[in-house]
């Protein structure tokens, strides 16, 4: 008997077109000989629908929001829950949600799953929902002792009540540039640099639109690079990759739309930071929980120090992204990580039960 999947894509965030090009990569990628994959798309407005199944290059991504086969269905968030919560419980599919952002990422599908006993893919409720809030990230990466930027952060209504203080702790604590970010999102999507008080203004007004909660950094001047970690208990790290993009900074379209970003794997990095960027990401992983997967991202400085600017609970994931480039460069293939990604899935649903 062939083992079942079930992919969830797209979802109700402002990574929406992300996730379908990850779901069309690792559609392309599954062996269909060994599994019977069913595509439940998530529309950006929360709906849930039989999915097509979405093979293929990622080239137009958009044509899969309309019309293919069984995209009519009842499209609806219950007969999505349904279909899930119908599954035997002696031969559970194994559930892909490969959704980037909130409503997705955070936690919030993740406890669907935990609810309908069903084995999933990548980071659990708490990790999920740790890593999406930059804000409580950052908390916990302080209680582990980790090497990080100054930060503000606040809420709408601290904001439309407190504007000249909050600007004025920001100007104060973190000084000039800063980067202004939604504290749960991703894709860069609602992050700005600003390097005076009416651009901060304009940043934090942006910011707002994706997010009630809102955090601001001291931007660094500093290379960019990355590491990502596969397992549950003791998970294994990656060589390092750096991103040197074209833009003032990693923004949206430099990660999925100039061609201007280049990727450079294994970085060139000295060995004392590489050693210290395994050390924090792994006690990332650990302050919060992690399982199956992460994408550490650091900054290291001029004078050689490592900062952690964040991890990603399910980084981008198509062939051309730095999660499965990464691997590949330490030997693991792309079918093959997203075999060792279910396997850890079963393995996390077995030692729960
Ligand atoms: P993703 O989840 O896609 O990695 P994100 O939306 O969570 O992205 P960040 O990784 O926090 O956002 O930031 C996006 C980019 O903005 C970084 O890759 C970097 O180029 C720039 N950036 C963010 N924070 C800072 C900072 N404090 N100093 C300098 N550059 C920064
Ligand atoms: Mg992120
Ligand atoms: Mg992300
Ligand atoms: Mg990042």
């Amino acid at each position: 008997m062939k083992n079942r999947i079930f992919l969830l894509y797209g979802g109700k965030s402002a990574e929406h077109e992300v996730s379908l090009s990850t779901a069309r990569a690792v559609t392309h990628a599954l062996d269909f000989g060994r599994y019977d994959v069913t595509p439940v798309f998530i529309t950006p407005e929360g709906e849930w629908r039989p999915g097509p199944l979405l093979e293929g290059p990622a080239e137009n991504v958009t044509d899969l929001m309309i019309g293919e086969n069984g995209t009519n269905a009842p499209a609806r968030l219950t007969d999505g829950i349904a279909a899930l919560a119908a599954q035997t419980p002696d031969a559970p599919p194994v559930v892909i949600p490969l959704l980037h952002g909130p409503n997705g990422e955070d936690g919030t599908v993740q406890g669907l799953l935990e609810v309908l006993d069903l084995p999933y893919v990548g980071n659990g409720v708490l990790a999920s929902a740790a890593g999406m809030d930059k804000v409580v990230m950052k908390q916990l990466f302080a209680q582990a002792g980790l090497n990080q930027v100054p930060y503000v952060h606040f809420i709408r209504s601290e904001w439309n009540k407190n504007r000249d203080g909050i600007l004025g702790e920001s100007e104060s604590r973190l000084g000039w540039p800063v980067f202004v970010k939604p504290a749960n999102l991703g894709s860069s999507v609602g992050i700005s640099k600003a390097s005076d008080r009416e651009s901060l203004i304009g940043a934090i007004e942006e910011a707002l639109r994706y997010d009630r909660k809102v955090i601001i950094e001291q931007g660094v001047d500093a290379r960019e690079i990355e590491m990502a970690l596969l397992g549950n208990d003791e998970p294994k790290c990656s060589v390092v990759g750096e991103i040197s993009s074209a833009s003032d900074f990693y923004d949206y379209e430099s990660k999925y739309m100039d061609g201007n970003t280049v990727l450079t794997i294994p970085a060139d990095v000295p060995e004392k930071a590489a050693n210290e960027m395994e050390r924090a990401a792994k006690a990332a992983f650990k302050v919060l929980d992690c399982s199956g997967l992460v994408r550490a991202d650091f900054f290291l400085t001029k004078e050689g120090d490592v900062l952690i600017n964040e991890v990603n609970t399910m980084p981008g994931f198509t062939p051309t992204s730095m999660f499965p480039l990464l691997w590949q460069n330490s030997g693991m293939t792309y079918p093959e990580l997203l075999e060792e990604l279910i396997r850890l899935a079963l393995e996390r649903y077995q030692e729960k039960q």
